[in-house]
Protein backbone atom coordinates (compact mmCIF):
# COMPACT_ATOMS: atom_id res chain seq x y z
CA UNK A 1 0.00 0.00 0.00
CA UNK A 2 2.98 2.54 0.95
CA UNK A 3 4.41 1.44 -2.27
CA UNK A 4 1.54 2.31 -4.29
CA UNK A 5 0.72 5.51 -2.82
CA UNK A 6 4.42 6.86 -3.25
CA UNK A 7 4.11 5.62 -6.84
CA UNK A 8 0.89 7.50 -6.98
CA UNK A 9 2.83 10.30 -5.99
CA UNK A 10 5.64 9.39 -7.74
CA UNK A 11 3.71 9.90 -11.17
CA UNK A 12 2.26 13.01 -10.20
CA UNK A 13 5.97 14.25 -10.26
CA UNK A 14 6.89 12.06 -13.15
CA UNK A 15 10.17 11.28 -11.54
CA UNK A 16 9.80 7.63 -12.36
CA UNK A 17 9.79 6.26 -16.52
CA UNK A 18 9.62 2.71 -15.18
CA UNK A 19 8.84 0.95 -11.41
CA UNK A 20 10.49 -2.38 -10.84
CA UNK A 21 8.83 -3.49 -7.14
CA UNK A 22 9.86 -6.66 -7.67
CA UNK A 23 13.56 -5.74 -7.41
CA UNK A 24 13.16 -3.63 -4.61
CA UNK A 25 11.06 -6.44 -3.05
CA UNK A 26 13.30 -8.88 -3.36
CA UNK A 27 16.18 -7.40 -2.08
CA UNK A 28 13.99 -6.55 1.24
CA UNK A 29 13.51 -10.33 1.22
CA UNK A 30 16.96 -11.30 0.99
CA UNK A 31 17.66 -8.83 3.86
CA UNK A 32 15.44 -10.35 6.15
CA UNK A 33 16.82 -13.81 4.99
CA UNK A 34 20.07 -12.40 6.37
CA UNK A 35 19.13 -10.87 9.07
CA UNK A 36 17.22 -13.96 10.64
CA UNK A 37 20.63 -15.82 9.68
CA UNK A 38 22.25 -13.60 11.78
CA UNK A 39 24.11 -12.34 8.52
CA UNK A 40 25.91 -9.01 7.07
CA UNK A 41 23.24 -7.16 5.61
CA UNK A 42 25.95 -5.60 3.03
CA UNK A 43 26.40 -1.79 3.54
CA UNK A 44 23.42 -1.18 1.51
CA UNK A 45 20.93 -4.22 2.43
CA UNK A 46 17.56 -4.34 1.37
CA UNK A 47 17.55 -0.20 0.98
CA UNK A 48 15.22 0.57 -1.79
CA UNK A 49 16.68 3.03 -4.27
CA UNK A 50 16.35 5.09 -7.32
CA UNK A 51 18.05 4.36 -10.63
CA UNK A 52 18.78 7.30 -13.19
CA UNK A 53 17.79 5.97 -16.54
CA UNK A 54 21.47 6.27 -17.69
CA UNK A 55 22.71 3.27 -15.76
CA UNK A 56 22.30 -0.26 -18.08
CA UNK A 57 19.91 -2.36 -15.99
CA UNK A 58 19.75 -5.84 -17.22
CA UNK A 59 16.46 -7.31 -18.31
CA UNK A 60 15.18 -3.50 -17.49
CA UNK A 61 14.49 -0.70 -20.52
CA UNK A 62 17.48 1.71 -20.52
CA UNK A 63 16.48 4.93 -22.16
CA UNK A 64 18.81 7.82 -21.50
CA UNK A 65 15.12 9.66 -21.60
CA UNK A 66 15.27 9.66 -25.28
CA UNK A 67 13.08 7.91 -27.84
CA UNK A 68 16.16 6.48 -29.77
CA UNK A 69 16.60 4.14 -27.04
CA UNK A 70 12.85 3.89 -26.17
CA UNK A 71 12.53 -0.09 -25.90
CA UNK A 72 16.19 -1.00 -25.53
CA UNK A 73 16.29 -3.74 -22.43
CA UNK A 74 20.44 -4.17 -22.23
CA UNK A 75 21.44 -7.55 -22.28
CA UNK A 76 24.12 -6.34 -19.34
CA UNK A 77 24.34 -4.70 -15.79
CA UNK A 78 26.68 -1.48 -15.71
CA UNK A 79 29.11 -2.15 -12.71
CA UNK A 80 27.69 0.78 -10.66
CA UNK A 81 24.34 -0.64 -10.30
CA UNK A 82 25.59 -3.82 -9.83
CA UNK A 83 28.17 -3.08 -7.17
CA UNK A 84 24.66 -1.58 -5.39
CA UNK A 85 23.08 -4.67 -5.81
CA UNK A 86 25.89 -7.02 -4.38
CA UNK A 87 25.94 -4.33 -1.38
CA UNK A 88 22.05 -5.55 -0.86
CA UNK A 89 20.19 -2.65 -2.56
CA UNK A 90 17.45 -2.84 -4.49
CA UNK A 91 15.80 -0.80 -7.23
CA UNK A 92 12.61 1.05 -7.11
CA UNK A 93 12.40 2.06 -11.10
CA UNK A 94 14.27 3.78 -13.55
CA UNK A 95 14.56 7.44 -12.79
CA UNK A 96 13.73 10.09 -15.46
CA UNK A 97 16.28 12.87 -16.49
CA UNK A 98 17.19 15.55 -19.21
CA UNK A 99 17.77 13.42 -22.67
CA UNK A 100 21.03 12.18 -22.58
CA UNK A 101 21.60 13.54 -19.48
CA UNK A 102 21.76 16.97 -21.40
CA UNK A 103 19.56 19.84 -19.82
CA UNK A 104 19.49 21.46 -15.98
CA UNK A 105 15.67 21.28 -15.67
CA UNK A 106 14.31 18.18 -16.72
CA UNK A 107 12.07 19.50 -18.97
CA UNK A 108 14.27 18.00 -22.38
CA UNK A 109 13.24 14.02 -21.73
CA UNK A 110 10.87 12.37 -24.54
CA UNK A 111 9.21 11.55 -20.96
CA UNK A 112 8.03 14.85 -20.25
CA UNK A 113 9.32 17.17 -17.70
CA UNK A 114 9.88 16.77 -13.80
CA UNK A 115 8.50 18.26 -11.10
CA UNK A 116 9.88 19.62 -7.90
CA UNK A 117 7.82 18.69 -4.91
CA UNK A 118 8.85 22.04 -4.44
CA UNK A 119 6.74 25.19 -4.70
CA UNK A 120 7.03 29.07 -4.79
CA UNK A 121 5.20 30.40 -1.58
CA UNK A 122 2.10 31.30 -2.59
CA UNK A 123 2.18 30.36 -6.19
CA UNK A 124 1.30 27.17 -7.70
CA UNK A 125 3.62 27.15 -10.64
CA UNK A 126 5.59 23.89 -11.31
CA UNK A 127 9.15 24.49 -10.95
CA UNK A 128 12.11 22.56 -12.12
CA UNK A 129 13.81 19.68 -10.07
CA UNK A 130 17.73 20.97 -11.76
CA UNK A 131 18.81 18.59 -14.19
CA UNK A 132 19.94 16.34 -15.44
CA UNK A 133 19.25 14.41 -12.47
CA UNK A 134 15.86 15.68 -11.53
CA UNK A 135 14.09 12.53 -11.66
CA UNK A 136 16.57 11.31 -8.60
CA UNK A 137 16.48 14.74 -6.63
CA UNK A 138 12.45 15.13 -7.49
CA UNK A 139 12.25 11.64 -5.97
CA UNK A 140 14.37 11.75 -3.02
CA UNK A 141 13.26 15.22 -2.15
CA UNK A 142 9.70 14.45 -2.38
CA UNK A 143 10.82 10.62 0.36
CA UNK A 144 9.66 8.67 -2.59
CA UNK A 145 13.38 6.98 -2.41
CA UNK A 146 15.67 7.25 0.29
CA UNK A 147 18.60 7.37 -2.22
CA UNK A 148 18.98 7.58 -5.83
CA UNK A 149 21.76 7.68 -8.24
CA UNK A 150 23.05 10.88 -10.03
CA UNK A 151 25.62 11.34 -12.75
CA UNK A 152 27.37 14.73 -12.98
CA UNK A 153 29.04 15.84 -16.55
CA UNK A 154 28.85 19.80 -15.76
CA UNK A 155 27.15 20.16 -12.77
CA UNK A 156 23.96 17.12 -12.94
CA UNK A 157 24.57 15.64 -9.43
CA UNK A 158 25.14 19.19 -7.74
CA UNK A 159 22.51 21.10 -9.06
CA UNK A 160 19.26 19.21 -9.29
CA UNK A 161 20.36 18.24 -5.20
CA UNK A 162 20.70 22.44 -4.72
CA UNK A 163 17.41 22.63 -6.24
CA UNK A 164 15.42 20.37 -4.21
CA UNK A 165 17.16 20.74 -0.84
CA UNK A 166 19.22 17.50 -1.35
CA UNK A 167 22.53 16.25 -0.82
CA UNK A 168 24.60 14.89 -3.96
CA UNK A 169 28.43 14.30 -4.25
CA UNK A 170 30.36 13.88 -7.87
CA UNK A 171 33.50 11.96 -6.71
CA UNK A 172 36.63 12.53 -8.69
CA UNK A 173 36.51 11.46 -12.17
CA UNK A 174 37.33 7.71 -12.54
CA UNK A 175 36.01 6.61 -8.93
CA UNK A 176 32.81 5.53 -10.46
CA UNK A 177 33.09 3.37 -13.13
CA UNK A 178 31.41 4.04 -16.19
CA UNK A 179 30.99 1.33 -17.97
CA UNK A 180 27.25 0.50 -18.52
CA UNK A 181 26.30 4.19 -18.60
CA UNK A 182 25.02 5.63 -21.20
CA UNK A 183 28.23 8.10 -22.16
CA UNK A 184 27.90 11.69 -22.46
CA UNK A 185 31.14 13.18 -22.57
CA UNK A 186 33.44 10.84 -21.41
CA UNK A 187 36.47 12.82 -20.01
CA UNK A 188 33.53 14.54 -17.57
CA UNK A 189 30.82 11.40 -17.07
CA UNK A 190 31.06 10.79 -13.11
CA UNK A 191 28.61 8.86 -11.45
CA UNK A 192 27.52 9.81 -7.85
CA UNK A 193 24.61 9.50 -5.20
CA UNK A 194 22.06 11.96 -3.92
CA UNK A 195 20.38 11.47 -0.51
CA UNK A 196 18.81 12.97 2.20
CA UNK A 197 22.23 13.41 4.23
CA UNK A 198 26.05 13.41 4.04
CA UNK A 199 25.98 10.26 5.85
CA UNK A 200 23.90 8.18 3.44
CA UNK A 201 26.25 9.70 0.24
CA UNK A 202 29.32 8.40 2.08
CA UNK A 203 27.76 4.88 2.79
CA UNK A 204 26.52 4.75 -0.96
CA UNK A 205 29.42 6.25 -2.60
CA UNK A 206 31.66 3.88 -0.57
CA UNK A 207 29.11 0.78 -2.44
CA UNK A 208 29.19 2.87 -6.20
CA UNK A 209 33.03 3.09 -5.98
CA UNK A 210 36.20 1.17 -6.92
CA UNK A 211 38.29 -0.04 -9.77
CA UNK A 212 37.28 -1.57 -12.63
CA UNK A 213 39.17 -3.17 -15.47
CA UNK A 214 36.24 -2.29 -18.16
CA UNK A 215 36.76 1.13 -17.86
CA UNK A 216 40.03 2.44 -18.80
CA UNK A 217 39.83 5.68 -16.74
CA UNK A 218 38.95 4.29 -13.85
CA UNK A 219 40.98 4.80 -10.56
CA UNK A 220 43.00 1.74 -9.49
CA UNK A 221 42.54 3.03 -5.82
CA UNK A 222 41.37 1.11 -3.10
CA UNK A 223 37.96 2.70 -1.55
CA UNK A 224 37.87 4.06 2.03
CA UNK A 225 36.09 3.76 4.62
CA UNK A 226 34.50 7.06 4.29
CA UNK A 227 31.15 6.88 6.59
CA UNK A 228 33.54 5.24 9.61
CA UNK A 229 35.83 8.34 9.01
CA UNK A 230 33.44 11.21 8.57
CA UNK A 231 34.12 14.34 11.27
CA UNK A 232 32.57 17.13 11.35
CA UNK A 233 35.45 18.50 13.47
CA UNK A 234 37.65 21.36 10.89
CA UNK A 235 40.30 22.42 13.38
CA UNK A 236 43.23 23.00 11.77
CA UNK A 237 41.78 23.04 8.32
CA UNK A 238 41.46 25.77 5.65
CA UNK A 239 38.58 26.55 3.21
CA UNK A 240 38.78 28.83 0.63
CA UNK A 241 36.66 31.08 -0.48
CA UNK A 242 37.06 31.75 -4.40
CA UNK A 243 37.30 35.57 -5.24
CA UNK A 244 36.15 34.82 -8.85
CA UNK A 245 32.90 33.20 -8.10
CA UNK A 246 31.24 37.04 -6.33
CA UNK A 247 29.67 37.54 -9.60
CA UNK A 248 26.82 39.79 -10.82
CA UNK A 249 23.53 38.43 -11.04
CA UNK A 250 23.86 36.14 -8.37
CA UNK A 251 20.90 36.61 -5.90
CA UNK A 252 21.03 38.03 -2.82
CA UNK A 253 19.94 34.80 -0.99
CA UNK A 254 22.84 33.03 -2.55
CA UNK A 255 25.31 35.56 -1.25
CA UNK A 256 23.68 35.43 2.04
CA UNK A 257 23.93 31.67 2.62
CA UNK A 258 27.61 31.78 1.59
CA UNK A 259 27.94 33.74 4.42
CA UNK A 260 26.44 31.68 6.78
CA UNK A 261 28.53 28.81 5.57
CA UNK A 262 31.55 30.68 6.29
CA UNK A 263 30.57 31.24 9.82
CA UNK A 264 29.39 27.53 10.06
CA UNK A 265 32.70 26.22 8.97
CA UNK A 266 34.28 28.46 11.50
CA UNK A 267 32.41 27.32 13.55
CA UNK A 268 33.59 23.85 12.99
CA UNK A 269 37.10 24.71 13.78
CA UNK A 270 38.28 25.70 10.03
CA UNK A 271 40.17 28.90 8.78
CA UNK A 272 38.23 30.90 6.31
CA UNK A 273 40.87 32.29 3.57
CA UNK A 274 40.39 33.71 0.02
CA UNK A 275 42.00 32.32 -2.83
CA UNK A 276 41.55 32.79 -6.78
CA UNK A 277 40.26 30.70 -9.75
CA UNK A 278 41.26 33.11 -12.39
CA UNK A 279 40.07 31.13 -14.97
CA UNK A 280 36.68 30.69 -13.92
CA UNK A 281 34.79 32.78 -16.47
CA UNK A 282 35.97 30.70 -19.27
CA UNK A 283 35.59 27.20 -17.71
CA UNK A 284 31.83 27.38 -19.27
CA UNK A 285 32.07 28.59 -22.76
CA UNK A 286 35.08 25.89 -22.68
CA UNK A 287 32.75 23.23 -21.37
CA UNK A 288 29.87 24.04 -23.79
CA UNK A 289 32.59 22.98 -26.96
CA UNK A 290 34.16 19.89 -24.77
CA UNK A 291 31.41 18.36 -23.91
CA UNK A 292 29.32 18.35 -26.98
CA UNK A 293 32.51 17.80 -29.13
CA UNK A 294 32.51 14.02 -26.64
CA UNK A 295 28.69 13.60 -27.43
CA UNK A 296 28.87 14.05 -31.11
CA UNK A 297 31.11 11.28 -31.08
CA UNK A 298 29.59 9.22 -28.41
CA UNK A 299 26.53 9.75 -29.99
CA UNK A 300 27.53 8.17 -33.32
CA UNK A 301 26.33 5.00 -32.15
CA UNK A 302 22.79 5.50 -32.55
CA UNK A 303 22.23 4.76 -36.17
CA UNK A 304 18.82 2.53 -35.93
CA UNK A 305 20.96 -0.76 -36.31
CA UNK A 306 21.90 -1.62 -33.09
CA UNK A 307 19.65 0.10 -30.27
CA UNK A 308 15.82 0.82 -30.02
CA UNK A 309 14.61 2.58 -32.50
CA UNK A 310 14.37 2.40 -36.14
CA UNK A 311 13.10 4.61 -38.67
CA UNK A 312 13.41 2.85 -42.13
CA UNK A 313 11.30 4.95 -44.77
CA UNK A 314 9.47 3.07 -47.61
CA UNK A 315 12.41 2.33 -50.24
CA UNK A 316 14.75 3.55 -48.16
CA UNK A 317 18.79 3.08 -47.78
CA UNK A 318 20.83 2.59 -45.14
CA UNK A 319 22.33 7.23 -45.41
CA UNK A 320 18.12 7.48 -45.34
CA UNK A 321 17.68 4.78 -42.51
CA UNK A 322 20.54 6.73 -40.46
CA UNK A 323 18.91 10.26 -41.07
CA UNK A 324 15.74 9.09 -40.43
CA UNK A 325 15.65 7.39 -37.29
CA UNK A 326 18.64 10.36 -35.50
CA UNK A 327 15.69 12.72 -36.81
CA UNK A 328 12.77 11.14 -35.13
CA UNK A 329 14.98 9.52 -32.21
CA UNK A 330 16.98 12.59 -30.61
CA UNK A 331 15.25 16.20 -29.28
CA UNK A 332 16.10 19.10 -29.98
CA UNK A 333 18.68 19.91 -27.16
CA UNK A 334 20.94 16.88 -28.25
CA UNK A 335 20.29 17.61 -31.68
CA UNK A 336 21.56 21.32 -31.17
CA UNK A 337 24.76 19.46 -28.96
CA UNK A 338 25.59 17.38 -31.55
CA UNK A 339 25.28 20.08 -34.26
CA UNK A 340 27.76 22.11 -32.30
CA UNK A 341 30.37 19.45 -31.54
CA UNK A 342 30.41 18.36 -35.15
CA UNK A 343 31.31 21.87 -35.95
CA UNK A 344 33.66 22.67 -33.32
CA UNK A 345 35.62 19.28 -34.51
CA UNK A 346 35.35 19.90 -38.36
CA UNK A 347 38.70 20.36 -40.19
CA UNK A 348 38.35 24.54 -40.23
CA UNK A 349 37.35 25.09 -36.91
CA UNK A 350 39.03 22.40 -34.18
CA UNK A 351 42.04 24.85 -33.17
CA UNK A 352 39.86 27.87 -33.17
CA UNK A 353 37.32 25.60 -31.01
CA UNK A 354 38.38 22.63 -29.43
CA UNK A 355 42.12 22.88 -28.99
CA UNK A 356 41.27 26.37 -27.62
CA UNK A 357 38.79 24.51 -25.03
CA UNK A 358 41.12 22.10 -24.16
CA UNK A 359 43.81 24.65 -23.09
CA UNK A 360 41.45 26.46 -21.13
CA UNK A 361 40.68 22.85 -19.65
CA UNK A 362 43.74 22.96 -18.28
CA UNK A 363 44.04 26.58 -16.98
CA UNK A 364 41.16 25.99 -14.86
CA UNK A 365 42.65 22.79 -13.40
CA UNK A 366 46.14 24.71 -13.04
CA UNK A 367 43.92 27.52 -10.77
CA UNK A 368 42.46 24.79 -8.69
CA UNK A 369 45.73 22.97 -8.28
CA UNK A 370 47.17 26.90 -6.95
CA UNK A 371 44.41 27.24 -5.17
CA UNK A 372 45.06 24.14 -3.05
CA UNK A 373 48.75 24.82 -2.10
CA UNK A 374 47.02 27.13 0.21
CA UNK A 375 43.58 25.64 1.10
CA UNK A 376 42.82 22.45 1.90
CA UNK A 377 38.42 22.44 0.23
CA UNK A 378 36.68 25.13 -1.41
CA UNK A 379 33.14 26.76 -0.77
CA UNK A 380 31.22 27.91 -3.03
CA UNK A 381 27.55 28.36 -3.93
CA UNK A 382 25.87 25.42 -6.10
CA UNK A 383 24.13 27.74 -8.53
CA UNK A 384 23.54 31.15 -9.13
CA UNK A 385 19.30 31.29 -8.57
CA UNK A 386 17.18 29.00 -7.11
CA UNK A 387 15.10 26.64 -8.73
CA UNK A 388 12.76 28.44 -11.51
CA UNK A 389 9.44 27.23 -13.10
CA UNK A 390 8.91 24.75 -15.51
CA UNK A 391 8.77 26.64 -18.70
CA UNK A 392 10.68 29.73 -18.09
CA UNK A 393 13.98 29.27 -20.00
CA UNK A 394 12.93 27.00 -22.40
CA UNK A 395 13.86 30.41 -24.94
CA UNK A 396 16.60 30.81 -23.40
CA UNK A 397 19.26 28.11 -23.59
CA UNK A 398 22.21 30.26 -22.72
CA UNK A 399 20.91 31.40 -19.31
CA UNK A 400 19.56 27.54 -19.03
CA UNK A 401 23.54 26.75 -19.86
CA UNK A 402 24.38 29.68 -16.75
CA UNK A 403 23.55 27.50 -14.23
CA UNK A 404 26.14 25.57 -14.06
CA UNK A 405 28.44 28.17 -13.90
CA UNK A 406 29.64 27.32 -10.27
CA UNK A 407 29.29 23.50 -11.08
CA UNK A 408 31.67 23.27 -14.32
CA UNK A 409 35.23 24.30 -13.00
CA UNK A 410 35.03 21.24 -10.60
CA UNK A 411 34.36 18.61 -13.44
CA UNK A 412 36.82 20.08 -15.86
CA UNK A 413 39.33 19.36 -13.42
CA UNK A 414 37.87 16.06 -12.41
CA UNK A 415 37.51 16.93 -8.76
CA UNK A 416 35.20 16.01 -6.25
CA UNK A 417 32.67 18.24 -5.33
CA UNK A 418 29.54 18.22 -3.74
CA UNK A 419 26.29 19.99 -2.72
CA UNK A 420 24.65 20.40 0.94
CA UNK A 421 20.97 22.05 1.69
CA UNK A 422 22.55 25.40 2.83
CA UNK A 423 18.71 27.61 3.50
CA UNK A 424 15.75 28.57 2.30
CA UNK A 425 15.69 31.89 0.22
CA UNK A 426 12.55 34.16 0.72
CA UNK A 427 10.41 32.61 -1.95
CA UNK A 428 10.89 29.60 0.57
CA UNK A 429 13.01 27.62 -2.61
CA UNK A 430 15.48 25.46 -1.00
CA UNK A 431 19.77 26.34 -1.96
CA UNK A 432 22.79 24.61 -1.78
CA UNK A 433 26.42 25.05 -0.97
CA UNK A 434 29.23 23.71 -2.84
CA UNK A 435 32.25 22.40 -1.12
CA UNK A 436 34.90 21.29 -3.93
CA UNK A 437 38.27 18.85 -2.82
CA UNK A 438 41.30 18.16 -3.87
CA UNK A 439 41.79 15.06 -6.30
CA UNK A 440 40.65 12.01 -3.72
CA UNK A 441 39.94 13.77 -1.14
CA UNK A 442 36.07 12.83 -1.12
CA UNK A 443 36.91 12.82 2.90
CA UNK A 444 37.38 16.20 3.11
CA UNK A 445 34.52 17.29 1.09
CA UNK A 446 32.36 14.91 2.82
CA UNK A 447 33.22 16.13 6.49
CA UNK A 448 33.15 19.67 5.18
CA UNK A 449 29.66 18.88 4.06
CA UNK A 450 28.87 17.59 7.38
CA UNK A 451 29.69 21.10 8.96
CA UNK A 452 27.39 22.92 6.73
CA UNK A 453 24.55 20.47 6.33
N1 LIG B 1 23.50 21.00 -17.49
C1 LIG B 1 24.76 20.62 -18.08
C2 LIG B 1 24.54 20.25 -19.53
O1 LIG B 1 23.48 20.40 -19.99
C3 LIG B 1 25.37 19.49 -17.33
C4 LIG B 1 24.70 18.19 -17.59
C5 LIG B 1 25.29 17.06 -16.84
O2 LIG B 1 26.08 17.23 -15.91
N2 LIG B 1 24.96 15.87 -17.28
O3 LIG B 1 25.43 19.81 -20.19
Amino acid sequence: EAFNAAVASASELNAFIVTTPDHALAAADAADAKRAKGEDLGKMGGVPIGMKDLFSTKGVQTTAASHILEGFTPQYESTVSQKLWDAGAGMLGKLNLDQFAMGSSNETSFFGNVNSPWKKDGTNAAMSPGGSSGGSSSAVSARIAPAATGTDTGGSIRQPAAFTGICGIKPTYGRCSRWGVVAFASSLDQAGPMARSVEDCAIMLEAMAGFDGKDATSLDMDVPNWETALDADLTGKKIGIPREYRMDGTDQAILDSWEQGKAMLRDAGAEIVDVSLPHTKYALPAYYIIAPAEASSNLARYDGVRYGLRDLPEGAGLQDMYAATRAAGFGDEVKRRVLIGTYVLSAGFYDAYYTQAQKIRTLVAQDFEKAFAECDAILAPTTPTASFPLGSLNDDPLTMYLNDVFAVPASLAGLPAMSVPAAVNPDGLPLGLQIVGKPFDEQGVLNAGLAIQ
